[in-house]
Protein backbone atom coordinates (compact mmCIF):
# COMPACT_ATOMS: atom_id res chain seq x y z
CA UNK A 1 0.00 0.00 0.00
CA UNK A 2 1.57 3.59 -0.82
CA UNK A 3 2.45 5.89 1.91
CA UNK A 4 -0.35 8.01 3.28
CA UNK A 5 0.42 11.38 1.49
CA UNK A 6 -1.46 13.51 4.27
CA UNK A 7 -0.14 16.69 5.41
CA UNK A 8 -2.07 15.61 8.60
CA UNK A 9 0.62 12.13 8.57
CA UNK A 10 3.27 14.66 9.38
CA UNK A 11 1.93 15.96 12.36
CA UNK A 12 0.34 12.83 13.36
CA UNK A 13 4.03 11.17 13.76
CA UNK A 14 4.70 13.89 15.82
CA UNK A 15 2.53 13.03 17.73
CA UNK A 16 3.33 9.89 18.38
CA UNK A 17 7.00 10.76 18.75
CA UNK A 18 6.64 13.69 21.02
CA UNK A 19 3.41 12.78 22.94
CA UNK A 20 4.35 14.65 26.09
CA UNK A 21 5.90 17.62 24.96
CA UNK A 22 3.78 21.02 24.92
CA UNK A 23 2.46 21.85 21.87
CA UNK A 24 0.18 24.66 22.76
CA UNK A 25 0.30 26.97 25.31
CA UNK A 26 -3.02 29.32 25.79
CA UNK A 27 -3.20 32.43 26.59
CA UNK A 28 -4.21 32.07 30.13
CA UNK A 29 -1.01 30.02 30.39
CA UNK A 30 -2.39 26.63 30.21
CA UNK A 31 -0.35 24.02 28.18
CA UNK A 32 -1.74 21.53 25.93
CA UNK A 33 0.72 18.43 25.14
CA UNK A 34 1.25 17.13 21.64
CA UNK A 35 -0.68 13.75 23.34
CA UNK A 36 -3.95 16.17 24.10
CA UNK A 37 -3.50 17.90 20.81
CA UNK A 38 -3.59 14.44 19.18
CA UNK A 39 -7.09 13.24 21.21
CA UNK A 40 -8.59 16.31 20.58
CA UNK A 41 -8.30 16.48 16.47
CA UNK A 42 -9.19 12.43 17.07
CA UNK A 43 -12.45 13.60 18.77
CA UNK A 44 -13.24 16.32 16.31
CA UNK A 45 -12.15 14.15 13.06
CA UNK A 46 -15.00 11.63 14.67
CA UNK A 47 -17.30 14.93 15.23
CA UNK A 48 -16.99 15.41 11.43
CA UNK A 49 -18.00 12.45 10.35
CA UNK A 50 -20.78 12.12 12.64
CA UNK A 51 -21.98 15.69 10.85
CA UNK A 52 -22.29 13.91 7.90
CA UNK A 53 -18.37 15.21 6.28
CA UNK A 54 -17.06 12.58 3.68
CA UNK A 55 -13.53 12.57 2.58
CA UNK A 56 -13.33 15.33 -0.36
CA UNK A 57 -16.57 17.60 1.20
CA UNK A 58 -15.56 20.97 2.16
CA UNK A 59 -16.25 22.28 5.74
CA UNK A 60 -16.35 26.10 6.20
CA UNK A 61 -15.33 28.03 8.87
CA UNK A 62 -15.73 31.32 9.44
CA UNK A 63 -15.31 31.84 13.52
CA UNK A 64 -12.72 34.00 15.51
CA UNK A 65 -9.20 32.47 16.24
CA UNK A 66 -9.48 30.05 18.74
CA UNK A 67 -7.51 26.27 19.42
CA UNK A 68 -10.39 24.79 18.71
CA UNK A 69 -10.59 26.36 15.49
CA UNK A 70 -7.01 24.99 14.60
CA UNK A 71 -8.34 22.24 16.00
CA UNK A 72 -11.00 22.01 13.46
CA UNK A 73 -8.30 22.49 10.40
CA UNK A 74 -6.51 19.64 11.71
CA UNK A 75 -9.23 17.16 12.01
CA UNK A 76 -10.57 18.24 8.60
CA UNK A 77 -7.16 17.27 7.44
CA UNK A 78 -6.96 13.75 9.35
CA UNK A 79 -11.03 13.32 8.09
CA UNK A 80 -9.56 13.81 4.60
CA UNK A 81 -12.62 16.75 3.88
CA UNK A 82 -11.15 20.41 2.75
CA UNK A 83 -10.70 22.83 5.20
CA UNK A 84 -12.41 26.47 3.90
CA UNK A 85 -11.13 29.18 5.92
CA UNK A 86 -13.11 32.39 5.79
CA UNK A 87 -12.52 35.47 6.65
CA UNK A 88 -14.84 37.19 9.83
CA UNK A 89 -14.50 40.33 8.18
CA UNK A 90 -16.64 39.23 4.53
CA UNK A 91 -19.83 41.16 3.88
CA UNK A 92 -23.48 38.86 3.27
CA UNK A 93 -22.99 39.05 -0.34
CA UNK A 94 -19.62 37.69 -0.34
CA UNK A 95 -20.41 35.05 2.18
CA UNK A 96 -23.43 34.03 -0.24
CA UNK A 97 -21.29 33.57 -2.83
CA UNK A 98 -18.79 31.81 -0.88
CA UNK A 99 -21.10 29.53 0.56
CA UNK A 100 -22.95 28.49 -3.09
CA UNK A 101 -19.68 28.10 -4.42
CA UNK A 102 -17.38 25.81 -1.97
CA UNK A 103 -20.68 24.13 -1.18
CA UNK A 104 -19.57 22.88 2.24
CA UNK A 105 -21.26 20.03 4.01
CA UNK A 106 -20.60 21.40 7.22
CA UNK A 107 -20.43 25.48 7.79
CA UNK A 108 -19.22 26.06 11.50
CA UNK A 109 -19.67 29.53 12.81
CA UNK A 110 -20.52 31.49 15.66
CA UNK A 111 -23.62 32.29 17.50
CA UNK A 112 -23.58 36.16 16.26
CA UNK A 113 -23.54 35.47 12.58
CA UNK A 114 -26.62 32.71 12.58
CA UNK A 115 -28.97 34.75 11.99
CA UNK A 116 -27.10 36.23 8.76
CA UNK A 117 -25.81 32.77 7.90
CA UNK A 118 -28.51 30.39 8.29
CA UNK A 119 -30.71 31.78 4.81
CA UNK A 120 -27.57 31.48 2.79
CA UNK A 121 -26.68 27.95 3.98
CA UNK A 122 -30.34 26.86 3.43
CA UNK A 123 -30.07 28.24 0.20
CA UNK A 124 -27.54 26.62 -1.08
CA UNK A 125 -28.27 23.07 0.34
CA UNK A 126 -25.56 23.45 3.52
CA UNK A 127 -26.31 19.64 5.41
CA UNK A 128 -25.47 21.16 8.87
CA UNK A 129 -24.52 24.25 10.84
CA UNK A 130 -22.16 23.63 13.68
CA UNK A 131 -21.20 26.65 16.76
CA UNK A 132 -17.68 27.80 17.37
CA UNK A 133 -17.64 30.57 19.89
CA UNK A 134 -14.37 32.24 20.31
CA UNK A 135 -14.35 31.01 24.46
CA UNK A 136 -13.90 27.32 22.54
CA UNK A 137 -17.72 26.63 22.92
CA UNK A 138 -20.55 25.54 21.09
CA UNK A 139 -22.45 23.09 19.43
CA UNK A 140 -19.20 21.46 17.85
CA UNK A 141 -17.39 21.04 21.04
CA UNK A 142 -20.41 19.85 22.61
CA UNK A 143 -20.29 17.05 19.62
CA UNK A 144 -16.64 16.40 19.95
CA UNK A 145 -16.72 16.15 23.39
CA UNK A 146 -18.89 12.69 22.84
CA UNK A 147 -17.09 11.18 20.44
CA UNK A 148 -14.27 8.35 20.49
CA UNK A 149 -10.09 9.52 20.99
CA UNK A 150 -9.36 7.28 18.49
CA UNK A 151 -9.62 7.83 14.95
CA UNK A 152 -7.70 6.33 11.59
CA UNK A 153 -5.77 9.01 9.18
CA UNK A 154 -7.90 8.94 5.89
CA UNK A 155 -5.49 7.97 3.45
CA UNK A 156 -4.41 10.41 0.89
CA UNK A 157 -2.89 11.27 -2.57
CA UNK A 158 -0.12 14.28 -2.98
CA UNK A 159 -2.87 15.82 -5.22
CA UNK A 160 -5.92 15.41 -3.14
CA UNK A 161 -7.33 18.83 -2.11
CA UNK A 162 -6.63 19.71 1.77
CA UNK A 163 -7.73 23.51 1.24
CA UNK A 164 -10.16 25.46 -0.50
CA UNK A 165 -8.65 29.41 -0.31
CA UNK A 166 -10.13 32.20 -1.79
CA UNK A 167 -7.88 34.91 -2.76
CA UNK A 168 -7.80 38.03 -1.32
CA UNK A 169 -8.50 39.53 -4.87
CA UNK A 170 -9.12 43.40 -5.41
CA UNK A 171 -9.93 43.40 -8.63
CA UNK A 172 -13.34 41.19 -9.46
CA UNK A 173 -14.43 37.98 -7.58
CA UNK A 174 -12.29 36.04 -5.59
CA UNK A 175 -11.33 32.48 -6.48
CA UNK A 176 -11.13 29.57 -4.81
CA UNK A 177 -7.31 28.02 -4.57
CA UNK A 178 -7.41 24.48 -4.65
CA UNK A 179 -4.14 23.40 -1.99
CA UNK A 180 -3.27 19.59 -2.18
CA UNK A 181 -1.85 17.33 0.16
CA UNK A 182 0.94 17.72 -1.28
CA UNK A 183 1.16 21.36 -1.97
CA UNK A 184 1.10 21.59 1.76
CA UNK A 185 3.57 18.73 2.45
CA UNK A 186 5.89 19.79 0.19
CA UNK A 187 6.12 23.21 0.99
CA UNK A 188 6.25 22.25 4.59
CA UNK A 189 9.34 20.50 3.87
CA UNK A 190 10.82 23.06 2.15
CA UNK A 191 10.61 25.66 4.87
CA UNK A 192 11.79 23.59 7.96
CA UNK A 193 15.02 22.86 5.96
CA UNK A 194 15.63 26.66 4.76
CA UNK A 195 14.66 28.16 7.85
CA UNK A 196 15.69 25.30 10.35
CA UNK A 197 12.66 25.09 12.59
CA UNK A 198 12.97 21.99 14.89
CA UNK A 199 11.35 20.70 18.23
CA UNK A 200 13.56 22.94 20.29
CA UNK A 201 11.35 26.11 18.83
CA UNK A 202 9.08 28.40 20.59
CA UNK A 203 7.09 30.16 17.96
CA UNK A 204 4.89 33.54 18.93
CA UNK A 205 1.80 32.93 16.71
CA UNK A 206 -0.31 36.35 16.44
CA UNK A 207 -1.37 35.53 13.07
CA UNK A 208 -5.18 34.49 11.88
CA UNK A 209 -5.51 31.03 10.90
CA UNK A 210 -7.60 32.11 7.99
CA UNK A 211 -5.11 33.13 5.71
CA UNK A 212 -1.96 30.80 4.67
CA UNK A 213 0.69 32.65 6.88
CA UNK A 214 -0.60 32.21 9.89
CA UNK A 215 -2.72 28.26 9.02
CA UNK A 216 -0.50 26.62 6.49
CA UNK A 217 3.48 28.27 7.49
CA UNK A 218 3.12 28.96 10.38
CA UNK A 219 1.32 25.77 11.99
CA UNK A 220 2.44 23.50 9.75
CA UNK A 221 6.09 23.87 9.88
CA UNK A 222 6.16 24.20 13.79
CA UNK A 223 3.33 21.22 14.29
CA UNK A 224 5.28 18.53 12.47
CA UNK A 225 8.89 19.26 13.94
CA UNK A 226 6.74 19.36 17.55
CA UNK A 227 7.86 22.58 18.53
CA UNK A 228 6.43 24.78 21.11
CA UNK A 229 3.46 27.62 20.00
CA UNK A 230 2.66 30.12 22.30
CA UNK A 231 -1.32 31.12 20.92
CA UNK A 232 -2.18 34.14 20.49
CA UNK A 233 -5.66 35.31 19.19
CA UNK A 234 -4.13 38.19 17.35
CA UNK A 235 -1.11 40.60 17.62
CA UNK A 236 -1.12 43.04 20.69
CA UNK A 237 2.01 45.04 21.28
CA UNK A 238 1.87 44.09 24.88
CA UNK A 239 1.33 40.64 24.69
CA UNK A 240 3.86 40.22 22.10
CA UNK A 241 6.33 42.39 24.28
CA UNK A 242 5.25 39.57 27.46
CA UNK A 243 6.19 36.29 25.16
CA UNK A 244 8.97 37.40 23.00
CA UNK A 245 11.46 36.89 25.89
CA UNK A 246 10.52 33.01 26.11
CA UNK A 247 9.72 32.81 22.07
CA UNK A 248 12.54 31.62 19.45
CA UNK A 249 10.81 32.20 16.45
CA UNK A 250 8.13 34.85 15.43
CA UNK A 251 6.28 34.91 11.89
CA UNK A 252 4.73 38.00 10.93
CA UNK A 253 3.09 40.83 8.42
CA UNK A 254 5.35 44.20 8.37
CA UNK A 255 3.10 45.80 10.58
CA UNK A 256 3.69 43.55 13.23
CA UNK A 257 7.77 44.46 13.11
CA UNK A 258 6.46 48.44 12.47
CA UNK A 259 4.55 48.34 15.81
CA UNK A 260 7.36 46.18 17.80
CA UNK A 261 10.11 49.01 17.22
CA UNK A 262 7.00 51.85 18.23
CA UNK A 263 7.61 50.59 21.58
CA UNK A 264 10.34 52.28 23.48
CA UNK A 265 10.18 49.07 25.49
CA UNK A 266 11.20 46.98 22.69
CA UNK A 267 15.17 45.79 22.39
CA UNK A 268 17.90 43.52 22.76
CA UNK A 269 16.77 41.89 25.90
CA UNK A 270 13.13 41.01 24.28
CA UNK A 271 15.15 39.55 21.71
CA UNK A 272 17.16 37.37 24.07
CA UNK A 273 16.12 33.70 23.27
CA UNK A 274 15.01 34.37 19.54
CA UNK A 275 16.76 33.11 16.87
CA UNK A 276 14.61 34.00 13.87
CA UNK A 277 12.17 36.57 12.69
CA UNK A 278 9.85 36.19 9.27
CA UNK A 279 8.31 38.46 7.31
CA UNK A 280 6.01 38.47 4.72
CA UNK A 281 2.91 38.68 2.70
CA UNK A 282 3.43 42.32 2.31
CA UNK A 283 6.66 44.09 1.62
CA UNK A 284 8.78 44.88 4.51
CA UNK A 285 10.26 48.65 4.03
CA UNK A 286 14.09 48.81 4.09
CA UNK A 287 14.17 51.17 7.12
CA UNK A 288 11.89 48.89 8.87
CA UNK A 289 14.67 46.16 8.28
CA UNK A 290 17.67 48.57 9.23
CA UNK A 291 15.92 49.89 12.39
CA UNK A 292 15.30 46.41 13.48
CA UNK A 293 19.10 45.58 13.16
CA UNK A 294 19.71 48.33 14.70
CA UNK A 295 17.17 48.23 17.80
CA UNK A 296 17.75 44.08 18.13
CA UNK A 297 20.73 42.67 16.67
CA UNK A 298 18.22 40.65 14.00
CA UNK A 299 18.14 40.68 10.29
CA UNK A 300 14.54 40.29 9.66
CA UNK A 301 14.71 37.40 6.86
CA UNK A 302 11.69 38.73 4.30
CA UNK A 303 9.94 35.73 2.71
CA UNK A 304 7.66 36.21 -0.81
CA UNK A 305 4.23 33.61 -1.43
CA UNK A 306 0.94 33.82 -2.16
CA UNK A 307 -2.58 31.90 -1.09
CA UNK A 308 -2.27 29.93 -4.82
CA UNK A 309 1.52 28.76 -4.15
CA UNK A 310 2.47 28.37 -0.57
CA UNK A 311 5.88 29.87 -0.48
CA UNK A 312 8.27 30.39 -3.67
CA UNK A 313 11.32 32.34 -2.00
CA UNK A 314 12.68 33.13 0.81
CA UNK A 315 16.03 35.07 2.19
CA UNK A 316 18.60 32.94 3.02
CA UNK A 317 19.06 31.57 6.37
CA UNK A 318 22.75 33.33 6.77
CA UNK A 319 22.17 36.45 8.67
CA UNK A 320 24.36 38.55 6.33
CA UNK A 321 22.70 37.20 3.12
CA UNK A 322 19.46 38.82 4.56
CA UNK A 323 19.32 41.49 2.51
CA UNK A 324 16.05 44.63 3.03
CA UNK A 325 14.12 44.75 -0.20
CA UNK A 326 14.84 41.12 -1.81
CA UNK A 327 12.68 38.12 -1.10
CA UNK A 328 15.50 35.87 -1.38
CA UNK A 329 16.37 32.82 -3.67
CA UNK A 330 13.15 30.23 -4.64
CA UNK A 331 13.04 27.74 -1.95
CA UNK A 332 14.12 24.28 -2.64
CA UNK A 333 12.49 22.21 -5.41
CA UNK A 334 10.98 25.03 -6.52
CA UNK A 335 11.54 27.24 -10.18
CA UNK A 336 11.10 30.73 -10.38
CA UNK A 337 11.47 32.65 -13.58
CA UNK A 338 10.93 36.70 -14.98
CA UNK A 339 8.57 36.82 -17.78
CA UNK A 340 7.44 39.25 -20.40
CA UNK A 341 3.42 39.56 -20.42
CA UNK A 342 3.52 37.13 -23.20
CA UNK A 343 5.93 34.66 -21.67
CA UNK A 344 9.08 34.74 -23.27
CA UNK A 345 12.16 34.69 -20.52
CA UNK A 346 13.85 37.31 -19.27
CA UNK A 347 17.32 38.23 -18.61
CA UNK A 348 18.80 38.74 -15.31
CA UNK A 349 18.03 42.82 -13.85
CA UNK A 350 14.83 42.68 -16.34
CA UNK A 351 11.52 43.77 -14.53
CA UNK A 352 8.42 41.32 -15.58
CA UNK A 353 6.17 38.98 -14.05
CA UNK A 354 7.28 36.51 -11.69
CA UNK A 355 6.42 32.75 -12.60
CA UNK A 356 6.56 29.76 -10.51
CA UNK A 357 6.62 26.08 -11.07
CA UNK A 358 7.23 23.10 -8.39
CA UNK A 359 5.18 21.13 -6.19
CA UNK A 360 4.07 24.13 -4.01
CA UNK A 361 1.64 25.50 -6.68
CA UNK A 362 -1.93 24.49 -6.21
CA UNK A 363 -3.92 22.62 -8.85
CA UNK A 364 -6.74 25.17 -10.09
CA UNK A 365 -9.06 27.65 -9.11
CA UNK A 366 -12.40 25.75 -7.75
CA UNK A 367 -14.87 25.17 -10.48
CA UNK A 368 -12.97 27.71 -12.81
CA UNK A 369 -11.08 25.97 -15.47
CA UNK A 370 -11.15 28.78 -17.62
CA UNK A 371 -9.35 31.17 -15.20
CA UNK A 372 -7.18 28.66 -14.33
CA UNK A 373 -6.24 28.00 -17.84
CA UNK A 374 -5.38 31.80 -18.00
CA UNK A 375 -3.16 31.87 -15.39
CA UNK A 376 -0.95 28.91 -16.35
CA UNK A 377 1.79 28.85 -18.97
CA UNK A 378 1.34 25.74 -21.29
CA UNK A 379 4.90 24.19 -19.49
CA UNK A 380 3.19 24.45 -16.27
CA UNK A 381 4.25 27.87 -14.83
CA UNK A 382 2.15 29.74 -12.48
CA UNK A 383 1.69 33.84 -13.46
CA UNK A 384 1.52 34.94 -10.30
CA UNK A 385 0.99 38.52 -11.31
CA UNK A 386 3.60 40.29 -9.37
CA UNK A 387 6.21 42.25 -10.82
CA UNK A 388 9.78 41.63 -9.72
CA UNK A 389 13.51 41.25 -11.59
CA UNK A 390 16.20 38.53 -10.74
CA UNK A 391 19.67 38.99 -10.44
CA UNK A 392 21.88 36.56 -11.93
CA UNK A 393 22.32 34.59 -8.97
CA UNK A 394 18.74 33.86 -8.61
CA UNK A 395 18.06 36.54 -6.14
CA UNK A 396 14.75 37.60 -6.76
CA UNK A 397 12.82 41.50 -5.61
CA UNK A 398 9.54 42.67 -6.16
CA UNK A 399 8.51 45.72 -7.61
CA UNK A 400 4.34 45.40 -7.16
CA UNK A 401 1.41 43.80 -8.73
CA UNK A 402 1.49 44.17 -12.64
CA UNK A 403 -2.23 45.53 -12.33
CA UNK A 404 -0.75 48.59 -10.03
CA UNK A 405 1.95 49.01 -12.74
CA UNK A 406 1.50 52.50 -13.86
CA UNK A 407 1.53 53.54 -17.39
CA UNK A 408 1.88 57.25 -18.02
CA UNK A 409 2.26 59.31 -21.12
CA UNK A 410 2.77 55.68 -22.63
CA UNK A 411 6.04 55.14 -20.43
CA UNK A 412 5.97 52.70 -17.48
CA UNK A 413 7.05 53.35 -14.09
CA UNK A 414 7.17 51.07 -10.93
CA UNK A 415 5.43 52.27 -7.95
CA UNK A 416 7.92 50.73 -5.68
CA UNK A 417 10.76 52.69 -6.98
CA UNK A 418 8.90 55.89 -6.63
CA UNK A 419 7.70 54.90 -2.78
CA UNK A 420 11.20 53.94 -2.23
CA UNK A 421 12.31 57.39 -3.08
CA UNK A 422 9.36 58.84 -0.70
CA UNK A 423 9.55 56.54 2.60
CA UNK A 424 13.30 58.13 3.09
CA UNK A 425 11.76 61.92 3.49
CA UNK A 426 11.15 63.21 6.60
CA UNK A 427 8.19 62.30 8.94
CA UNK A 428 6.73 59.76 6.25
CA UNK A 429 5.58 56.33 7.94
CA UNK A 430 4.68 55.39 4.23
CA UNK A 431 3.93 56.03 0.65
CA UNK A 432 1.62 54.72 -1.27
CA UNK A 433 1.71 55.52 -5.06
CA UNK A 434 -0.65 54.80 -7.40
CA UNK A 435 -1.98 55.47 -11.59
CA UNK A 436 -5.28 57.94 -11.29
CA UNK A 437 -7.19 58.61 -14.73
CA UNK A 438 -5.36 62.30 -16.17
CA UNK A 439 -6.83 63.73 -19.21
CA UNK A 440 -3.28 64.35 -21.14
CA UNK A 441 -1.23 61.48 -20.00
CA UNK A 442 -3.56 57.99 -19.65
CA UNK A 443 -2.71 57.63 -16.09
CA UNK A 444 -1.17 60.46 -13.68
CA UNK A 445 1.49 59.08 -10.77
CA UNK A 446 -0.44 60.35 -7.79
CA UNK A 447 1.43 59.65 -4.17
CA UNK A 448 -0.41 59.21 -1.12
CA UNK A 449 1.83 60.07 2.26
CA UNK A 450 1.00 58.22 5.49
CA UNK A 451 2.41 60.37 8.17
CA UNK A 452 4.56 58.90 10.83
CA UNK A 453 3.47 58.48 14.60
CA UNK A 454 3.66 61.88 16.65
CA UNK A 455 4.49 63.76 13.24
CA UNK A 456 1.45 66.32 12.60
CA UNK A 457 2.00 66.78 9.48
CA UNK A 458 4.50 69.62 9.93
CA UNK A 459 7.20 66.94 9.30
CA UNK A 460 6.46 66.65 5.79
CA UNK A 461 7.16 69.13 3.65
CA UNK A 462 4.78 70.81 0.72
CA UNK A 463 3.36 69.13 -1.97
CA UNK A 464 5.90 71.11 -4.17
CA UNK A 465 8.75 71.29 -1.47
CA UNK A 466 8.24 67.07 -2.52
CA UNK A 467 7.81 67.03 -5.90
CA UNK A 468 10.72 69.19 -6.80
CA UNK A 469 12.53 67.13 -4.10
CA UNK A 470 11.37 63.76 -6.35
CA UNK A 471 12.66 66.13 -9.42
CA UNK A 472 16.82 65.42 -8.92
CA UNK A 473 16.09 61.72 -8.31
CA UNK A 474 13.70 60.11 -10.35
CA UNK A 475 13.38 61.07 -14.25
CA UNK A 476 10.41 63.53 -14.53
CA UNK A 477 8.26 61.42 -16.18
CA UNK A 478 8.19 58.79 -13.08
CA UNK A 479 7.83 61.91 -10.40
CA UNK A 480 4.08 62.26 -8.85
CA UNK A 481 2.08 65.05 -10.11
CA UNK A 482 0.02 65.45 -7.08
CA UNK A 483 1.12 64.40 -3.29
CA UNK A 484 -1.64 63.55 -0.58
CA UNK A 485 -1.24 63.45 3.10
CA UNK A 486 -3.23 60.93 5.16
CA UNK A 487 -3.34 59.14 8.84
CA UNK A 488 -3.28 56.00 7.77
CA UNK A 489 -3.17 53.86 4.68
CA UNK A 490 -5.70 51.60 4.09
CA UNK A 491 -4.64 47.78 4.43
CA UNK A 492 -6.50 44.59 4.71
CA UNK A 493 -5.98 41.97 7.46
CA UNK A 494 -2.65 41.16 6.09
CA UNK A 495 -1.49 44.84 6.69
CA UNK A 496 -1.58 44.86 2.85
CA UNK A 497 -1.84 48.53 1.49
CA UNK A 498 -5.22 48.57 -1.02
CA UNK A 499 -4.33 50.14 -3.88
CA UNK A 500 -7.80 49.58 -5.37
CA UNK A 501 -9.03 51.27 -2.55
CA UNK A 502 -6.93 54.70 -3.09
CA UNK A 503 -7.32 54.70 -6.68
CA UNK A 504 -11.26 54.41 -6.01
CA UNK A 505 -10.82 57.25 -3.51
CA UNK A 506 -8.72 59.70 -5.49
CA UNK A 507 -10.06 58.57 -8.77
CA UNK A 508 -11.17 61.88 -9.70
CA UNK A 509 -8.02 63.91 -8.58
CA UNK A 510 -7.28 65.04 -12.33
CA UNK A 511 -10.60 66.03 -13.42
CA UNK A 512 -11.18 69.85 -13.44
P1 LIG B 1 -2.00 36.37 -0.55
O1 LIG B 1 -2.49 35.46 -1.61
O2 LIG B 1 -3.09 37.06 0.20
O3 LIG B 1 -1.02 35.70 0.36
O4 LIG B 1 -1.23 37.54 -1.28
C1 LIG B 1 -0.12 37.25 -2.06
C2 LIG B 1 0.52 38.52 -2.55
O5 LIG B 1 1.12 39.23 -1.46
C3 LIG B 1 1.66 38.25 -3.48
O6 LIG B 1 1.19 37.96 -4.80
C4 LIG B 1 2.44 39.54 -3.39
O7 LIG B 1 1.86 40.55 -4.19
C5 LIG B 1 2.26 39.93 -1.93
N1 LIG B 1 3.42 39.53 -1.12
C6 LIG B 1 3.60 38.43 -0.37
N2 LIG B 1 4.81 38.43 0.22
C7 LIG B 1 5.42 39.58 -0.14
C8 LIG B 1 6.68 40.19 0.12
N3 LIG B 1 7.56 39.62 0.93
N4 LIG B 1 6.95 41.37 -0.47
C9 LIG B 1 6.07 41.96 -1.29
N5 LIG B 1 4.86 41.46 -1.57
C10 LIG B 1 4.54 40.28 -1.01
Amino acid sequence: MPDNQSMYSLIEKRIARDGAKTAFVLPDGSELTYAELGAHISRMANALVAAGVSPGDRVTAQVEKSLPNAVLYLATLKAGAVFNPLNSGYTPAELDYFIGDAEPTLLVCQRSSLELLTPIADRHGVKTTLLLEPDGSGSLIDLAAHQKSDHATVPRAADDLASLIYTSGTTGRSKGAMITHGNLVSNTEALCDTWRVTGDDTLLHALPIFHVHGLFVALNTTLSQGARILWQPRFDLEGALRLLPGSTLMMGVPTFYTRLLSSPAFGRDTCRNMRLFVSGSAPLLAETHTEFVQRTGHAILERYGMTETGMITSNPYAAEGRLAGTVGYALPGISVRIAEPEGKELAPGEIGVIEVKGPNVFSGYWRNPEKTKAEFRQDGYFITGDLGMMEPDGRVSIVGRAKDLIITGGLNVYPKEVEDELNALPGVAEAAVVGIPHPDFGEGVVAILARAPGADGAGIASETAIIEALAGRLAKFKCPKRVLVVDELPRNAMGKVQKAELRARYGEVFKS
